[in-house]
């Protein structure tokens, strides 16, 4: 290590002295750095496979190069993960001055690139690229790619994450999702909008009333109907402006509370149902979840108020089975009739309860912006957009429907893996950033990474003061404002944190009313972003931003600015996260300038809301006897805000690791999952995996049929024979005279006696393949299906909790079983389709003509639509075998049959159960067994 560090810092002095200059994102530079001790000392830190906490400004680029290079060393790649696009190819471009003089390549991916770019650039000793790309790079190779050449990445040697705790946790929240279209969508949002804008502004009004009678009610000192009334105004519409005020007010706040506490007693069951009836529908912001009222149903469709309830099914099928004057074919019609009508309902009351969240729990610019007609999520946490992600379910449909932009199909889930999972796979791995040490336990317990404090280069010289406490948010903005106007005046520049885009762009109104010049630096303006910060330390330049954590751009002072007091960070809010908090004081004062920060907090802040430093706050208040605007400044009030922080610290880290628990169970099956696939890709003789599926699938499906006391000879024959064309009969099969094994034994070796007489007639790779596909189409779908349903069992899991079960353990008993199922089901699969797939059709109609007479029906195989050339490239299971019958015993007449998909009725997942239990499908018979 020291040597090759020595080489590294050599190099860049080398590169000073030639005062070597280029272009870096089409700016032009010139190489001006020499690694500083603390820098080599960091690179140590990397090169351990640890977490370097190095203060912004500190030169974290430089540094990761020592460390990079001695592991590219070993040929096998090292990566750099950055927080965006942007800045993994600033940095590529920046540092990949040294690499080239050190003689090392380097490459970036980045978004846009085609698949052989993105091989080339993995093939570099170096590269750089955003944590997504990677982590989706690993799917599109390992779930989809179906050859060796289409897969891009070679292996997970060394990496180095940049600003890690943005990564590792931040980001860890949301999972990486790769979704397709889904096969069916039939929504209705467009059509039910217009009345449920009109059901929402209905209840909207109901609400105002309500509250306005609260207020009455609360002045004429009746505290108890007021909370009752609020309370009503929490289920009708949780959003409720004069809602959210009284909540700010500790008295009614409490009254309102009662309320609610005292209604969800079992005692108080009916009077919560009559209460919740007086509403149109009710809404609880916390479960997400939405009900229409009676009246909500009868307003939404008079005539018919049953037509947002689900028919019971089970009743009627029951009904008719039990009529006498039908037939059966009448009874079969008579069911598929009922049943459409089902589906029906309740895709109707799913599209309404989703619209009815798009509505009253989703606000423009707080969770999503809308962008080139599309509704861009907004991560609630850092601010940023995510492009390209969705809500599930249907609710980013009726989002879109909302804004009257247009609807996307509904997607559905190809392949996914936490952020978490993705960096596990590395052999090494570590991360630096401004502020790892107040997660430094999460980050050993998930990542077995530990936290090395790097010293400054220079002594820091930044001032941080006490918070500045406030009644209400009014009073606080209004003196931030203020506050602003004499740095502004005396040319200090100022940056200011906010914890939302709301609140970015309240206070960018608030200073524009004040004709004050500024930045607003958010989720919108992403692109400029990294020009916008480093513009910021200029003489007094106004930057708000809303979380600057992982922004990766560090701000330098102009002229002048120095002898003002350097930068100046003002936070408006303080974060839910401690480290978020360091992250922006962090800002100002890099690499020993002077400089100053101070947060503002008031009453009204979320945190002190929800996270009970308020009550404390509160008292000293009244005992200070707070005036209108006055302010509150003590070193012991941050203690208590810091208290709060890490009580939600700590609870947003057992989410997290609850998340976690939770994937590892499916990330044990995506790993198998994965190796079988690639072992498929990667094998020179799929042929023996095949044969593999029919050593396994088979002895197990004869045992089904034959190995108890009543042995079902005829079902095994029926199956044989609509799986393989092997035309049994049981004269031939003789299965009695035969023990268990030896009838396997018999069985496996007709079979592969005949796939070889099929295969025989195909050209060699071409039916390779044709094998390779056959494995992989069955992985592919199935797996598919099995995270479908490995979705609906967590949800379910949940609710057992209640049952005084542990949801994690009742997950992984019933993972497992789902997941010894679904291995079975892709061994079957492919079975069945081992003689319905053909790599080209000469062959396949030379094969027919081989098979004994009594297989072919008169106008049998009905070709398969191929067209050979094209296939003999991309083969497809055809269904070409439709037409081959078999006559076995008793059973003439068998064709081989696909598989009958649907047998339940399709019922949002959501939905009451149709079997009338009151409880949610999913929950009921909808529950993934
Ligand atoms: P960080 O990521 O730690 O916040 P950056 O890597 O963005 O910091 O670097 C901040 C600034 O410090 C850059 O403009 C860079 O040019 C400068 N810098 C870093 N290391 C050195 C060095 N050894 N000598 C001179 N300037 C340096
Ligand atoms: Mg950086």
């Amino acid at each position: 290590m020291p040597e090759a560090f020595g080489v590294v810092k050599n190099a860049a002095r080398r590169l000073k002295d030639r005062q070597h200059s280029f272009t870096v994102c089409d700016q032009p530079m010139k190489w001006d750095m020499v690694h500083f001790d603390v820098q080599l000392l960091g690179g140590v830190v990397l090169h351990r496979g640890r977490i370097a906490e190095m203060a912004t400004g500190e030169g974290k680029t430089l540094v990761a190069t020592l460390p990079l290079y001695l592991n590219a060393l070993t040929g096998r790649g090292a990566h750099l993960v950055t927080v965006n696009d942007y800045l993994a190819r600033r940095d590529a471009e920046w540092m990949g001055q040294l690499y080239d003089f050190l003689g090392l390549t380097v490459g970036c991916i980045e978004h846009d690139q085609e698949p052989n770019v993105r091989r080339e650039q993995y093939a570099m000793d170096i590269t750089y690229g955003t944590n997504s790309e990677f982590g989706f790079d690993y799917l599109r190779d390992n779930g989809m790619a179906t050859t060796r050449e289409q897969q891009v990445q070679r292996g997970y040697h060394y990496a180095i994450v940049d600003e890690v705790d943005s990564i590792l946790i931040d980001e860890a929240r949301t999972p990486l999702i790769i979704s397709g279209p889904a096969t069916v969508s039939t929504h209705q949002y467009d059509k039910w909008k217009p009345l449920l804008e009109q059901l929402v502004r209905k209840q909207n009004m109901l609400c105002n009333r309500l509250a306005s009678e609260a207020i009455e009610k609360f002045e004429e000192g009746d505290v108890e109907t007021g909370g009752r009334l609020m309370f009503k105004v929490k289920l009708g519409q949780p959003r409720n402006k004069q809602l959210l005020r009284m909540m700010e007010d500790p008295e009614k706040r409490r009254a309102i509370d009662k309320a609610e506490l005292s209604f969800y007693q079992d005692t108080r069951k009916e009077e919560l149902f009559a209460l919740k009836e007086e509403l149109f529908f009710t809404i609880d912001e916390k479960s997400n979840e939405s009900d229409l009222s009676e009246q909500g149903r009868a307003f939404l469709n008079p005539d018919d108020p049953n037509a947002f309830v689900l028919p019971d099914l089970i009743n009627e099928f029951t009904e008719i089975d039990l009529n006498p004057d039908l037939s059966d074919d009448e009874k079969e019609r008579a069911k598929t009739e009922r049943q459409q009508h089902c589906d029906a309902q309740a895709e109707r009351i799913h599209n309404i309860s989703q619209l009815l969240r798009a509505y009253c729990l989703f606000e423009k610019d707080v969770q999503y912006v809308i962008e080139e007609n599309k509704v861009v999520i907004v991560d609630e946490f850092t601010g940023r957009k995510m492009p390209g992600r969705r809500w599930s379910d249907g609710l980013h449909q009726a989002v879109e429907a909302k804004e009257g932009v247009q609807i996307d199909r509904e997607t559905q889930t190809l392949a996914t893996i936490t952020i978490q999972n993705y960096f596990r796979l590395y052999q090494k791995l570590a991360g630096m950033t401004g502020t790892a040490e107040t997660e430094a336990a999460e980050f050993h317990d998930i990542y077995k990474l530990d936290v090395n404090i790097i010293p400054t280069n220079r002594p820091v010289a930044r001032k941080d003061s006490n918070d500045r406490i406030y009644k209400t948010r009014r009073e606080k903005y209004n003196a931030v404002i203020n506050e602003i106007r004499d740095c502004h005046i005396k040319e200090q520049p100022v940056l200011v944190g906010t914890v939302s885009v709301e609140a970015s762009e309240l206070l960018s109104r608030m200073l524009k009313r004040e004709k004050i010049p500024h930045n607003v630096l958010n989720a919108k303006f992403h692109m400029q972003e990294a020009e916008i910060v480093a513009r910021a330390g200029q003489p007094g330049t106004v930057t708000i931003s809303t979380n600057m954590a992982g922004r990766g751009t560090d701000i330098k002072l102009g002229d002048r600015v120095a002898a003002r007091g350097g930068l100046y960070v003002i936070g408006t809010e303080r974060h839910e996260a401690r480290r978020i908090d360091r992250q922006l004081r962090g800002r100002c004062a890099r690499q020993g300038d002077p400089g100053s920060s101070r947060f503002y907090v008031s009453f009204e802040d979320d945190l002190m809301r929800n996270f009970g430093a308020a009550d404390r706050m509160t008292r000293i208040m009244e005992r200070f006897g707070l005036e209108e605007g006055q302010e509150l400044e003590h070193r012991w009030l941050n203690k208590s805000v810091e208290t709060a922080q890490k009580r939600v610290e700590q609870r947003n880290y057992l989410i997290r690791k609850r998340t976690l628990d939770f994937d590892d169970v499916m990330n044990n099956q995506r790993e198998v999952v994965y190796t079988y696939r690639n072992e498929t890709i990667d094998s020179e003789e799929p042929r023996t995996l095949i044969y593999e599926v029919i050593d396994e699938a088979v002895p197990a499906k004869v045992k089904e049929y034959i190995a108890d006391d009543e042995p079902n000879y005829a079902g095994l024959i029926h199956w044989v024979n609509t799986t393989f064309p092997l035309g049994l009969t049981k004269e031939k099969a003789q299965f009695e005279t035969r023990s268990v094994d030896e009838n396997t034994q018999f069985l496996i070796e007709k079979i592969k006696d005949a796939y070889e007489r099929k295969s025989s007639h195909e050209e060699p790779t071409a039916v390779k393949s044709l094998e390779r596909y056959i494995i992989l189409n069955a992985i592919d779908r199935l797996w598919q299906e099995h995270l479908y349903a490995m979705d609906s069992l967590r949800e379910g899991v949940y609710l057992r909790g209640y049952a005084q079960k542990d949801p994690l353990i009742e997950y992984k008993t019933e993972a497992y079983d789902m997941f010894v199922e679904l291995m079975a089901n892709i061994k079957n699969e492919v079975l069945n389709n081992l003689f319905r797939s053909t790599s080209n059709l000469q062959a396949f109609e030379n094969f027919l003509a081989t098979l004994p007479q009594f297989l072919l029906r008169e106008h049998a195989p009905t070709a398969p639509t191929a067209n050979a050339p094209a296939r003999a490239r991309q083969p497809q299971p055809v269904g070409a075998m439709a037409g081959i019958a078999a006559d076995g015993d008793g059973a003439a007449d068998i064709t081989l049959d696909l598989p009958v998909r649907r047998s339940l009725p399709k019922v949002g997942r959501n939905e009451p159960c149709p079997c009338g239990s009151g409880k949610k499908y999913k929950n009921c018979c909808g529950r993934v067994a």
